[in-house]
């Protein structure tokens, strides 16, 4: 039974998911992506996942900030819209341009207390297809309440700290898959399981990725993950296979990126660099 309820994702796979880009298009079909963290001295977070997002094609993309981030990315970013809370270091509440497709929400965020009332809020107040990561996962494992209020099939992205933190201790890996699979069944969610073979969670499903590599441990590395599934998700790619997709193409990118210069010298900047060659 166990052989079965996984599956191995590879180039052959994928290559099915892609959508591909049609020449009579424009901007607006292929959805505007909605970046919401940040604080003080985590603004970058933000940066990294909004030029994800552009890079795997979205057509529009906007982040939700808090003001002290106003000036750096509106500077370093041009194609970034860029929406700022009245806070100075960290966000009060969660707007969102009237036409958004996607949201990914967490990165950088932090958990001021104005933060977690503002998360909590908008949960009860939306629909939209989402990606929870980083601080908006520590919300979620805080205030577990709020699981029941997530959109159908948010999509979650653990590291295994974050895991750890929703759905507790594990005994070892099986037990750490059983305890995903009944939490992603539970909670309607994808649970995108971070790591040296990252595995997406769904429907009594695994999703094993196979490739990737050990220069992806560095900082900024899974907000890249987070902007490349929300980057897909707004533009129409059903949040599983954004999911699948996103998590083959990021570590595609980073491999790409090793193969140029060594591990080592991987950055969460140069896999954004690499989706491209990634994509091609
Ligand atoms: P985060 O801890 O949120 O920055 O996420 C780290 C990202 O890098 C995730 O997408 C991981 O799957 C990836 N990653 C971390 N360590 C490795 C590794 N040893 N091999 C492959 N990918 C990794
Ligand atoms: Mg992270």
């Amino acid at each position: 039974k166990t052989e079965t309820d996984f599956e191995f994702i590879g180039k052959p796979e994928v290559l099915p998911l892609y959508i591909p880009r049609l020449k009579f298009s424009h901007k607006g079909n292929y959805g505007h992506a909605v970046i919401v963290g940040g604080s003080y001295g985590k603004i970058g977070a933000v940066n990294l996942a909004a030029r994800a997002c552009l890079k795997v094609g979205s057509g529009l993309v906007t982040t939700f900030i808090p003001e002290c981030g106003y000036i750096p990315l509106q500077t370093s970013e041009p194609e970034i819209m860029v929406l700022t809370d009245e806070e100075e270091d960290f966000i009060s509440k969660i707007e969102l341009p009237s036409n958004a497709s996607a949201i990914g929400v967490g990165v950088g965020m932090g958990t001021h207390e104005q933060t977690v009332a503002a998360f909590s809020s908008f949960l009860n107040d939306t629909k939209m297809p989402m990606v929870i990561d980083a601080d908006g996962l520590n919300i979620l494992a805080e205030n577990k309440r709020l699981l029941n209020k997530m959109p159908q099939q948010a999509v979650l992205t653990p590291h295994p700290k974050e895991l750890e933190r929703l759905i507790g201790k594990w005994e070892d890996d099986f037990d750490k898959l059983k305890k995903a699979k009944a939490f992603s069944k539970k909670y309607d969610c994808i649970l995108v399981l971070k790591g040296a073979h990252t595995i997406t969670i769904y429907d009594g499903k695994g999703y094993i990725n196979s490739n990737g590599n050990p220069g992806m441990a560095t900082a900024g590395s899974g907000d890249v993950l987070t902007g490349i599934i929300t980057g897909l998700i707004a533009q129409n790619y059903p949040p599983l296979y954004a999911a699948i997709f996103g998590v083959y193409l990021h570590g595609l990118s980073g491999d790409i990126s090793s193969s140029e210069n060594g591990y080592e010298a991987v950055t969460a900047s140069t896999i954004i660099a690499n989706i491209g060659k990634a994509f091609m």
